[in-house]
């Protein structure tokens, strides 16, 4: 299978409509920007306060920057680049899943969540996903393309204006749609921002991204110097299994992604943890658990089960209760770091896997040609 990674339709993807989307510099890009408009440097930072921090939709809100500046801003750049389109909140839990619209008419979703004191905001990374995981609703949409740093940071932003008093218990899961290390610049530059903006500053405990298991993408990833963790969705115990439910990235074998996780964890000095979907009678065997046990065992691992969630399609079995207790049993006496994802949102399809814009009836449409 060929993966089309890390292009853009535009060569300077922060660049939108001939105006500057300021979210789509990084902060020091920010710097060069207000200097290049004549401004002090000292602009950055107070206009950087009110894109993360503040969170301003408009530049007439920037009450610290002079008139002729707001001005100048407004008729070269702009602060965000999409719309939201829809959101469904769930009656069991709250949980809100937001539909955006891009600049170019596709959608993404992205899912806010509490989970007692935290907020976690799963985030998309691409329109659709190249990748064919045989469970996952994302995959069975069509991929059409990356999304810029700046759609990433206007997607969290739109979000973090969601729960702007409770910004402090905010956590960052790139688990939506797509798969981050396949947009790998563009996620680098997006976790940078909310590393070191101001009003974010999120550490590697708030912020996790989650791969299907590229492993020179992740040792690349635990080189940049970033906080982040790291998330490796296994889901299967042996490479045959693993290629039957997963078969684009089975190209690698575990051998080969749970190295690449063990150098991150050495690198970047945080457990990596070992995602694992349970598929009943596909890898929920006493065996199973075992082998997996012993693979996060020999990395010191950590285990997040998580219970399958249908997709409209459906297509696989959910493990009930007893069966999650028996797999557990089995795997304790090999890995002592065991948790259980309990999905949320399951009414609205705003679980792990559900995520995927036509089942709103949304547009996915093709990239413009240049
Ligand atoms: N592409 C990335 C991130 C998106 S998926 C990755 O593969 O990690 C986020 C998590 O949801 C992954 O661990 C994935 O295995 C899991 N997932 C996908 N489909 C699921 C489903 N139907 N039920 C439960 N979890 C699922």
């Amino acid at each position: 299978m060929q993966v089309k990674t890390d292009t853009h339709d535009h060569e300077d993807p922060w660049i939108i409509g001939g105006k500057t989307h300021l979210r789509g510099l990084t902060l020091a890009g920010l710097g060069e920007y207000v200097t290049s408009l004549g401004e002090p440097p000292y602009r950055a930072r107070q206009i950087a306060s009110w894109l993360y921090d503040k969170i301003a939709d408009d530049f007439s809100q920037m009450t610290d920057l002079p008139l002729p500046t707001r001005q100048a801003l407004r008729e070269k750049a702009i602060i965000g680049s999409f719309r939201r389109a829809a959101v469904q909140v769930s009656k069991i839990d709250g949980t809100r899943k937001y539909l955006f619209e891009l600049h170019d008419g596709n959608t993404v979703e992205s899912v806010l969540m509490r989970h007692g004191k935290r907020i976690t905001f799963c985030v998309s990374s691409q329109v659709g996903c190249p990748l064919d995981c045989r469970f996952c609703q994302t995959s069975k949409g069509q991929f059409r393309r990356n999304l810029t740093a700046g759609e990433i940071l206007d997607e969290i932003c739109y979000l973090k204006k969601e729960c702007l008093e409770e910004a402090d218990k905010v956590n960052i899961v790139f688990m939506g749609m797509g798969e981050p290390l396949l947009n790998y610049r563009s996620l680098v530059q997006a976790v940078g921002v909310i590393n070191e903006a101001p009003g974010f500053e999120l550490g590697s405990k708030r912020v996790t991204v989650s791969t299907s298991g590229l492993p020179r993408r992740m040792k690349n990833l635990a080189d940049e110097g970033l906080k982040c963790s790291l998330a490796l969705s296994l889901n299967a115990p042996t490479d045959a299994k693993r290629r039957e439910l997963m078969p684009a990235v089975s190209k690698y074998s575990i051998g080969e992604i749970t190295e690449a996780a063990g150098y991150y964890a050495a690198k970047v000095g945080r457990k990596v943890t070992l995602e694992y979907v349970l598929l009943k009678g596909e890898n929920t065997s006493a065996d199973d658990a075992r082998r997996l046990g012993k693979i996060a065992r020999r990395g010191s691992f950590k285990i997040n089960l998580i219970p399958y969630n249908p997709g409209r399609d459906g297509g696989f079995e959910t493990l009930d209760e007893d069966g999650i207790q028996k797999f557990i049993r089995e795997l304790l006496p090999y890995s002592p770091t065991v948790t259980v994802r309990r999905s949320k949102g399951p009414d609205i399809f705003a679980a792990c896997g559900q995520l995927w814009t036509e089942s709103l009836g949304a547009r996915a449409v093709p990239p413009a040609r240049s």
